[in-house]
């Protein structure tokens, strides 16, 4: 099978662009996810940890040693006028200095906006920092964010799982809620450029995260700028979405993608659920700073 054969999810086969370990709020291993990828039969999969490289190098010895290519990326927290953006960047240099810089404040920021949150949930929920803390894999590496929350008041039983937390306490429509402070969307772009990697919105058509969408203009003006690519094949993108993100790409030359946004057991995403053609992933490859793993 080629990933020139598509359905309504996008290619049938190909590679999986969107995961998450625990170095961000995924639940797996890096060489969980390799092993899942590999026993799957994808063509080839990318971590993509929330402002952070701080699981590339344990992907990349499972990668190497299965014999099985990854992509190294990240899901970076953005912003546009009050819209939240997740921008994918994928084969930057990790050590450019722009890089560098905004995973530091993000993370720093994300750390202090987890703390204002779980004060304001301890009014009503009797958890602490500790008990947040608890539930994060690897220390200071991974990138602190709602989920952890959420599974701090599951471990307490206030919910029976991380998707009812989401949908009671934990919600961005909650009283207990606080945005991170983060980067516009155009600097992002600018500097994932500027690292010489690819940048990809993020799951641009998913009412569920925003009550207001990038519009054509933002995108646009994204584009203008350097962006690589949008993330078409997401769940959270609806029908009429899809069609709409397709157009404009095809209008802006920008390319396609898929991913799954596997959680491991923190969401239903299934690893695979949505793919990447082999020809988009070899465009990235051409236009990224650093190699393919395989
Ligand atoms: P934050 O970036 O800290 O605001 O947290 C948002 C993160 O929570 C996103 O990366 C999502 O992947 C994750 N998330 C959102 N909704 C859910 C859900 N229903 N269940 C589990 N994780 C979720
Ligand atoms: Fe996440
Ligand atoms: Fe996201
Ligand atoms: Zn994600």
């Amino acid at each position: 099978m080629t990933s020139d054969e598509y359905n309504d999810c996008g290619p049938v086969s190909g590679w999986d662009l969107h995961c998450h370990t625990v170095f961000s709020d995924g639940t797996k291993t890096p060489a969980e996810l390799v092993d899942i990828a590999c026993a799957k039969g994808l063509h080839g999969v990318a971590i993509t940890d929330h402002d952070t490289t701080a699981g590339w190098n344990d992907a990349q010895i499972a990668a190497q040693s299965r014999g099985f290519p990854l992509l190294r990326g990240s899901e970076i927290t953005a912003q546009d006028d009050h819209v939240s953006v997740h921008m994918l960047a994928y084969l930057y240099d990790p050590e450019n200095e722009g890089i560098v810089e905004l995973f530091r404040s993000t993370r720093k920021a994300r750390i202090e906006r987890a703390r204002r949150m779980v004060s304001r949930l301890a009014q009503d929920f009797p958890i602490t920092w500790d008990d947040v803390r608890d539930q994060i894999k690897k220390g200071e590496k991974t990138t602190v964010g709602r989920p952890h929350m959420a599974d701090a008041l599951v471990a307490a039983g206030f919910y029976r799982t991380r998707s009812e937390a989401f949908a009671g306490a934990i919600s961005s429509s909650s009283k207990y809620y606080i945005p991170t402070p983060s980067p516009t969307a155009l600097r992002v772009v600018q500097v994932v450029r500027q690292a010489g990697g690819v940048s990809v919105v993020a799951h641009p058509g998913d009412y569920s995260r925003n009550r207001r969408l990038l519009s054509d203009f933002q995108i646009r003006r994204l584009a203008d700028a350097g962006l690589g690519g949008l993330e078409v094949w997401h769940r959270g993108n609806g029908s009429d979405e899809r069609r709409r993100l397709l157009k404009l790409a095809d209008e802006l030359g920008l390319l396609v993608t898929g991913g799954s946004d596997w959680h491991g057991a923190g969401k239903p995403n299934e690893l695979g659920e949505n793919l990447t053609g082999d020809d988009v992933v070899a465009q990235i490859v051409q236009r990224g700073a650093i190699g393919l793993v395989s």
